[in-house]
């Protein structure tokens, strides 16, 4: 068939002039709904506006942040038929993988568009023009597919569904250039929230934001769908647990301005949402782009008592140093962005007067003592802080970051003039192989953090005494060769993290002068100075609790080579260490784990 006649073909259908809601309820069916198969704008209304964005040509973007279970693929699929029968174009649709888009092609979008008879006689009647990477209609392709680099390089389209675009935020701007400044191009972004900072933040803060207010049936105000208007009954028993039935029966919501209070059932849920509709935060915004959030709150088919029963084993998770469940709910439910600082606010570190800059020389600053380079190493980078220590103990960081080869670690050490014998390295992962090499190649130790509480020496009377760190020991190097082309063996030390990280948590606290960072940091590091929590852990061995320092699930690279940076520190007498007499205490911890 000749495409140019279809698309004429396809034009003269463009005749319905009147509510897109209208010509939907007439043409779309969902035959995999479990709630009504016709299609109805009474049953995810909040969805409404955003088919109506599509259809405004003053509106050129819509993001929605939605909760799961919001029905938005019921939205994408209805948008898709009205585009293909009453405004046509050439589309994109792109979903988190290849995989997930040709699913839901083949079990949602496929039978939708099939059961619509306004989109029927448009289907290509040639199979190999209806696949999975794609429908060729001959008046538009609708191209499908997943988020990678090959979909996002492809020809220029009108129109761009973007969904669960929080999982790859890095490709975001890249597909929206396939819209190529179209002045008539329309971009629908929908996804879950995220975690700040994310390519969307920006997104979010382009558009009007509109939220799914309802209209107080007590007192008439609009009322946002705020989590802390569901309120419950701390229905405890004298054991301090919950007794979830008595729980569950007081879930409520309430009005934050009249005390309204709306029972958690069915109709009580579907009341509001027949009050609800879209309300402007009135923000600056760039002209036709729109911003939409859905939280759970808002769906009437989910029941208040699921999200609260959610909540507080979030909660109990988040007493425990455990954040995830907490970050889950306010993205995937509340369809809030996560920001971490919000849960745990971090210490104020304040900086020092002093700029690291200023001494990229490597010259010695007055009452130096020692100066220390630690690394933290992963994969294919290092983390690393060089900190000159003062012979009144207190200590200014030089230099803090990452970098990516060791012959750039080399460099660094021999710019900021560190000895060999102050440069340590983590061999406590599994490139302690590759660790050793590099030690062994430029004379620098190697680190072993351990669970352990201390380590007993023989002190130099020939007592025995703890110390946070172990006895040297050697290691031979796996495959570095001397230039005699022999074997060499590396210095290695274990330490005990935990209590270590106590000091240095404590001298973190204790700030300025006595332990300082400059100006100039990298924007990493207060963060990973903030990223682990003692929080209590069952010791395998013993199986009795005890605080560890674990990560909040933030990274904590510069805070571990920090830690390592006193533990060398107290090997040079310049901090203390003893932990204590051993003769006077109990047999040490030999504890393996
Ligand atoms: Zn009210």
């Amino acid at each position: 068939m000749n495409p140019l006649a279809n698309g004429m073909l396809a034009g003269t259908r463009l005749a319905f002039t009147g509510d897109p809601l209208d010509w939907l309820e007439a043409n779309v069916r969902i035959p995999h709904s479990a709630r009504s198969t016709q299609w109805d704008r009474q049953t995810a209304p909040w969805w409404n506006d955003v088919i109506r964005d599509f259809t405004d040509p003053t509106c050129r973007q819509t993001f929605v942040q939605a909760c799961t279970g919001a029905g938005k693929s019921t939205a994408l699929e209805t948008l898709i038929c009205w585009a293909v029968a009453q405004q046509p174009g050439p589309m994109l649709s792109i979903t988190q993988t290849d995989e997930t888009s040709a699913e839901w092609m083949a079990t949602r979008l496929m039978p939708v568009l099939d059961a619509c008879e306004a989109v029927q006689p448009l289907m290509p009647s040639n199979r190999h023009h209806a696949k999975k990477t794609g429908i060729y209609f001959a008046h538009m392709p609708l191209i499908l597919g997943g988020a990678n680099v090959s979909n996002a390089q492809e020809k220029s389209v009108q129109y761009l569904l973007l969904d669960e675009c929080w999982t790859y935020s890095d490709l975001i701007s890249q597909f929206k250039k396939r819209l190529h400044d179209r002045w008539n191009g329309y971009s629908l972004l929908v996804s879950q929230s995220y975690e700040e900072p994310h390519a969307l933040t920006e997104e979010w803060r382009a558009g009007e934001q509109f939220e799914w207010c309802h209209r107080c049936p007590g007192c008439e105000n609009w009322v946002r769908p705020e989590w802390t208007n569901i309120k419950y009954d701390e229905a405890k028993n004298t054991q301090g647990e919950w007794i979830w039935g008595d729980l569950v029966a007081s879930v409520r919501h309430e009005c934050p301005h009249c005390g309204h209070v709306t029972a958690d059932t069915a109709a009580g849920r579907r009341a509001l949402t027949n009050r609800s509709e879209w309300r402007s935060a009135e923000n600056s915004h760039v002209a036709g782009f729109r911003c939409r959030r859905i939280s759970a709150v808002s769906v009437y088919w989910i029941r208040w008592a699921d999200l609260v029963l959610q909540w507080l084993q979030a909660q109990d998770a988040k007493r425990l140093g455990v954040m995830q469940q907490v970050k889950d709910f306010r993205m995937q439910r509340l369809a809030e962005p996560w920001k971490i600082e919000e849960e745990l606010p971090p210490l104020e570190l304040e900086a020092a007067g002093y700029y690291a800059e200023e001494w990229a020389d490597g010259r010695p600053l007055p009452t130096e003592a020692a100066r220390i380079m630690t690394c933290d190493v992963q994969q294919d980078h290092y983390w690393v802080v060089v900190r000159v220590w003062l012979a009144n103990g207190h200590s200014r960081l030089i230099w803090a970051g990452k970098v990516h080869t060791t012959d750039q670690l080399r460099e660094m050490q021999v710019r900021l003039k560190v000895p060999e014998k102050r440069c340590l390295l983590d061999a406590g992962n599994s490139f302690h192989g590759r660790v050793y090499d590099i030690c062994a190649r430029f004379g620098w130790t190697a680190l072993v953090g351990r669970g352990e509480d201390w380590f007993t020496s023989r002190g130099a009377d020939g007592k025995p005494i703890r110390r946070y760190y172990s006895a040297p020991d050697k290691v031979v190097a796996p495959t570095h060769r001397d230039h005699l082309g022999r074997r060499v063996q590396v210095l290695f030390f274990y330490w005990a993290s935990d209590p270590v990280k106590d000091i240095l948590a404590a001298l973190r606290n204790a700030g300025s002068p006595t332990w300082e960072f400059p100006q100039d940091a990298p924007p990493e590091y207060v963060r990973h100075m903030n990223s682990e929590k003692k929080r209590q852990t069952v010791d395998k061995k013993t199986k009795k609790m005890r605080l560890r320092w674990t990560a909040t699930g933030r990274d904590n690279h510069l805070w571990d080579a920090e830690a390592m940076n006193v533990v060398a520190a107290q090997m040079l007498g310049l901090l203390p260490s003893v932990q204590g007499d051993a003769s006077l205490v109990e047999e040490p911890n030999n504890d393996e784990s």
